[in-house]
């Protein structure tokens, strides 16, 4: 009975070009990625500094796996931290400039913690209408009352905050780089109003951690703000190719998140081989700045060539760069195309994006070449004039 049901849920999402399904991949996430045998220049990763196959990614989580094995055999609270964990934690409060920090075991698991530890009933959510679901989901839990404004449109926040009296909190929340979009949250705009109303600022760095600013250190160094962001999360899986996710912030702030936040308290600890290799993502991080600078040129050259030949980027700034094409069947037809052809982008459709707003969503890396980047372009130029998109 259940099977049946859900297969007329499933055929539904067929009949409206809304099916999603896994591929398998054989090997590395790197520049490459071999699927079925071929390898495809892969322009969909979040592996934006090219470290998710770095060799001595692996040679620091090998090392701490002979020293302290693979699993962390309990929640933290229970068997207690590892060094790797304290270690990890104490490199990211200084990379961020906080007092503190406490990992989670993922993005999604922070962000659902976070949110809903720390507000509730009575209090009030002011969210990015394009914030991530991990976001939703946190709110939807906390029980908080929460309005969304229009994307990155202030004057509508400044409307909410007037009308905002008699609740006990206040936060706005927002990502950095948003993840489907590429555009950069106006975060010294949010920043100003936060003060001017007394509110707390809650930014989800996920997509700008080792990408923004003039260290990699993030959208509050891009915007010279972190004593200004009470609550920094981030995630340790994109540019830093490892796994895992951050809650930067005060020392009272973990404190309460240690007790409270139930996506840390309930879970086993993140296994102390992945908090060594982004320990050692971290060093490669500050020390080898071009791979950050070979990002943003891949990112310019593809940006501006895309719009050049006339397809719509939106308001992409950052290597996540969207190919609006509206169309659900459209957009799976062009990433299919790609694919056919040796090149691996993914159609995003709704819900992840609003409906009519299917789009391709390519990302650039430190790892792809000059020649891999017109590779790109001449493909997307091709079957975006068959599509008449261009
Ligand atoms: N926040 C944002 C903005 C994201 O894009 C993602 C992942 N796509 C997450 C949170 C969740 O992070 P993780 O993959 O580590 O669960």
């Amino acid at each position: 009975m259940l099977d049946a049901f859900l297969k007329e849920q499933l055929a539904d999402l067929d009949r409206k070009n809304l099916r999603r399904s896994l591929r398998c991949v054989d090997g590395a996430q790197d520049r490459t990625i071999v699927m079925g045998g071929k390898a495809y220049l892969n322009f969909c990763s979040n592996n934006y500094l090219g470290l998710a196959a770095d060799p001595r990614l692996k040679e620091a989580a090998v090392s701490a796996l002979t020293r302290s094995g693979f699993g962390s055999g309990a929640s933290r609270l229970v068997c207690g931290t590892l060094s790797e964990h304290r270690e990890l934690e104490e490199r990211l409060a200084a990379f961020k400039g906080t007092e503190s920090c406490l990992i989670f075991n993922c993005g999604y698991m922070a962000n659902v913690g976070i949110i809903s530890s720390l507000f509730g009933r009575g209090d009030l959510i002011l969210c990015d209408r394009l914030n991530h679901a991990s976001i939703l989901d946190g709110i939807v839990l906390s029980r908080a009352s929460f309005r969304r404004y229009p994307h990155r449109d202030m004057q509508a926040l400044e409307r909410l905050l007037q009308r905002s009296g008699g609740c006990k909190k206040k936060v706005i929340i927002t990502e950095s780089v948003f993840s489907m979009d590429g555009d950069v949250a106006p975060l010294d705009e949010i920043i100003r109003l936060a003060r001017e109303y007394g509110v707390v600022v809650m930014v989800d760095d996920a997509h700008g951690t080792g990408v923004l600013g003039e260290k990699g250190k993030g959208a509050a160094e891009h915007f010279n703000c972190s004593q200004d962001v009470d609550i920094q999360m981030g995630t340790l899986s994109k540019a830093l190719g490892s796994f895992g996710a951050y809650c930067c912030g005060s020392k009272c702030l973990m404190d309460f998140l240690i007790n409270k936040a139930r996506s840390f308290v309930y879970t086993t600890a993140l296994p102390p081989a992945v908090a060594a290799a982004s320990l050692k993502a971290l060093d490669i991080l500050e020390t080898e700045p071009e791979r950050r600078k070979t990002l943003w040129k891949n990112t310019r050259f593809v940006l501006e060539s895309l719009q050049n030949l006339g397809f719509d980027t939106m308001h992409s700034r950052t290597p996540i760069i969207p190919v609006l094409i509206k169309e659900e069947e459209r957009a799976l037809t062009f990433s299919r195309r790609l694919f056919e052809q040796g090149i691996l982008v993914s159609a995003i459709r709704p819900p992840t994006v609003p409906a009519r707003t299917a789009r391709l969503r390519l990302t650039v890396t430190a790892r792809h070449s000059q020649e891999d980047c017109e590779c790109l372009i001449q493909k997307m130029q091709k079957i975006g004039r068959d599509l008449c998109l261009i």
